[in-house]
C-alpha cells in the first residue's frame, strides 16, 4: 500500500520507536500516547482492519499484544487496556490494522466507555440477530 503510513513505518521510510519485529508483525510506540509505553502492534502485511486480517494472521498480532503487555506490566504499569479501532464509526484514522497496548496507572487522562440500559426485548433480540450472524 503506497500511501500508508503504518507500510512505510515497517520499511523504514518514516522513523518509528520500534519495540517488537518477528516475520509477521510489528510493534512501535504511538506518537500520541494515552501513557508512555503506549504500543501500537501490527501485521506486517497490509490489511484495513480485524475483518479483512486473516485469522492466523489476526492470531500472531494478538499474542504479540500479550507479550507486550505482560513486558508493560513487569516495567511499572498497574494494568493494560488493550483496544483495537476498526471503521471509521469506530474511530479509526489509520486503515492499517492495528492493536493498541495501553500502560494503565489508575488516575489519568484515559477514559473508558459509559455503559448504557437496553430497552424491552432488545437485549435478547441483539444476542439472537449475533447468533444468527455468527
Ligand atoms: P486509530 O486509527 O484511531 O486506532 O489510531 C491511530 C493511532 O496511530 C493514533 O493513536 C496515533 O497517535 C497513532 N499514530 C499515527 N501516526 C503515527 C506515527 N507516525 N507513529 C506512531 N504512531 C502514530
Ligand atoms: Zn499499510
Amino acid at each position: 500500500m503506497g500511501s500508508c503510513i503504518f507500510c512505510k513505518i515497517i520499511t523504514g521510510e518514516i522513523p518509528s520507536t520500534k519495540v517488537y519485529e518477528d516475520d509477521a508483525v510489528f510493534a512501535f510506540l504511538d506518537i500520541k500516547p494515552v501513557n508512555p509505553g503506549h504500543t501500537l502492534v501490527i501485521p506486517k502485511r497490509h490489511f484495513e482492519n480485524i475483518h479483512d486480517t486473516p485469522d492466523d494472521i489476526f492470531a500472531k498480532v494478538a499474542v504479540v499484544a500479550k507479550k507486550i503487555a505482560d513486558a508493560i506490566l513487569r516495567i511499572g504499569a498497574k494494568g493494560v487496556n488493550i483496544g483495537m479501532n476498526n471503521g471509521t464509526a469506530a474511530g479509526q484514522l489509520v486503515f492499517h490494522a492495528h492493536v493498541h497496548v495501553m500502560p494503565r496507572y489508575g488516575k489519568d487522562s484515559f477514559s473508558l466507555w459509559v455503559g448504557k440500559d437496553y430497552d424491552g426485548n432488545e437485549r435478547e433480540e441483539m444476542a439472537k440477530e449475533i447468533r444468527f450472524a455468527l
